[in-house]
């Protein structure tokens, strides 16, 4: 081995991975890991998978490049085909990117030009949601409610209006129904937009089901229509960040479409490529694009990447098997098996206070005090231990933590790929109960 260059998130290298296999990874030391989040909720057809790679190769064979300021691409053009036909409503225009990040960034740039387009040049606040992630570029950070993410680069960040999150077991009060939580939670943007001026806010953001930073964290019934409904009276537009949960993660093409609400525009990444090539998505309405495109004509946007003909051949393909091999059904059997098994494991845990999620994203939100919910002290990075004892069992999960006011501690998400078997579900929340044990 040479000397080390690469600058890595941890100050020690981590092992080397050198062969992915099915729901499998494989390091240099021949360690085989059972990857039960697909790094961060990524790798949702497992690895390897052959008519991926083959299609990739075809298209990097054949055609590997075009810039979008001179071509696009049939690979763009069919995928761009399938994204709108599985989407609700007229979500039917798909701008690409090569990230989640640069996905929401993109979506930005858009909600503004929109009002620009109308000649609402005073709309320009963006409204987003305290625990919730949006990347990590500059515009996505700002827009996210990442406490620790942010801290460093405050300064930096754009000024945006960050209300709480409708997340039921941290903030519903006892005995509050759903449904009135929901519509508590929804009020928070009303007032929000009022403190603001309306004529002033130019979207909301929201994660439909909240991933890295809360822990599948899915809306209660009726809040993303509440919020629906907030936005149009307002004339402010509603981005869906889908970037984790979409993409089939959660049973269907788009999460929102279970909420029953069509946003204006919903980003997408992560399960779109699969992890076979980096690729985001923003899709928006056609009365959003509509209106650029009868106004100045374009989105004042663009990147050397876009529309990259092997990531869009790749993500391709990925939503071709989806579809061949009925995995959105596999995705709702699966998610129902493993929140069994994680109840069946950790129901009556004392230290695991929730468990949650929607279809294969799932979390368990560990706690000091079951019956107060009480989180553990941050400084102990439980989630941090739980990883790395996971791992040292040949098990990967991804981590997530941080307090709200000091009210959310350590939970675990689990992001199993759509073909996992009932076995492997069985494997995965054995495991997780040693690690538990061990790390409490
Ligand atoms: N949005 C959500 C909901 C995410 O979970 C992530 C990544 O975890 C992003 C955006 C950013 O995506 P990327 O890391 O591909 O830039």
């Amino acid at each position: 081995m040479g000397a080390e260059h690469v600058l890595h998130r941890t100050t020690q290298r981590p092992p080397m991975a050198v062969r992915g296999e099915g729901i499998y990874l494989i390091d240099e030391q021949g360690r085989r890991y059972i990857d039960a989040c697909g790094g961060a909720a990524v790798s949702c057809l497992g690895h390897g998978h052959p008519k991926v790679a083959a299609a990739l190769s075809e298209q990097a064979s054949r055609l590997e490049y075009v810039h979008t300021g001179f071509f696009t691409s049939d690979a763009a053009e069919r995928l761009a085909a399938m994204v709108a036909k599985m989407s609700p409503g007229t979500l039917d225009r798909v701008w690409y990117t090569s990230s989640g990040s640069e996905a929401i960034e993109a979506a930005l740039k858009l909600a503004r030009q929109y009002h620009l387009e109308r000649g609402e040049k005073g709309r320009r606040h963006v409204i987003a949601r305290r625990l919730s992630y949006h990347g990590n570029t500059l515009g996505a950070l700002a827009a996210g409610g990442s406490a620790w993410r942010r801290l460093p680069y405050e300064p930096l960040l754009m000024d945006v209006a960050l209300v709480d999150p409708c997340f039921e077991y941290r903030f519903a009060e006892p005995g509050e129904s759903p449904e009135a939580y929901g519509a508590k939670a929804a009020n928070a943007l009303e007032r929000e937009i009022a403190r603001l001026g309306p004529e002033t806010v130019m979207c909301f953001v929201a994660e439909t089901v909240v991933g890295a930073t809360a822990g599948a964290v899915p809306p209660v019934p009726g809040y993303l229509r509440k919020i629906r409904e907030i936005c149009d009276r307002n004339g402010i537009l509603m981005i869906l960040d889908e970037v984790m949960c979409g993409s089939g993660r959660t049973g269907t093409f788009l999460s929102c479409e279970q909420d029953g609400v069509v946003p204006d525009i919903v980003t997408l990444g992560k399960g779109l490529g699969a992890g076979y090539q980096p690729i985001g998505a923003v899709v928006c309405t056609s009365e959003v694009y509509d209106t650029v495109a009868n106004g100045s004509g374009a989105l004042k946007h663009g990147q050397t990447y876009n529309a990259h003909p092997v990531g869009c051949a790749a993500a391709l393909a990925v939503q071709q098997v989806i579809r061949e091999e009925a995995l959105l059904d596999r995705v709702n059997s699966a998610g129902t098996r493993l929140r069994s098994l994680l109840a069946e494991r950790f129901g009556n845990h004392p230290h695991v206070g929730d468990i949650r999620g929607r279809g294969l994203l799932q979390a368990i939100e560990l706690v000091a005090d079951r019956s107060t919910k009480a989180p553990f002290d941050p400084e102990l990075a439980l989630h941090q231990h739980a990883k790395a004892d996971a791992m040292d069992r040949g098990l990967l999960i991804y981590p997530g933590g941080g307090t709200i006011d000091g009210r959310h501690g350590d939970h675990i998400l689990l992001a199993p790929p759509y073909n996992v078997t009932d076995e492997e579900l069985e494997t995965i929340v054995d495991l997780l109960g040693d690690t538990v044990e061990a790390v409490l």
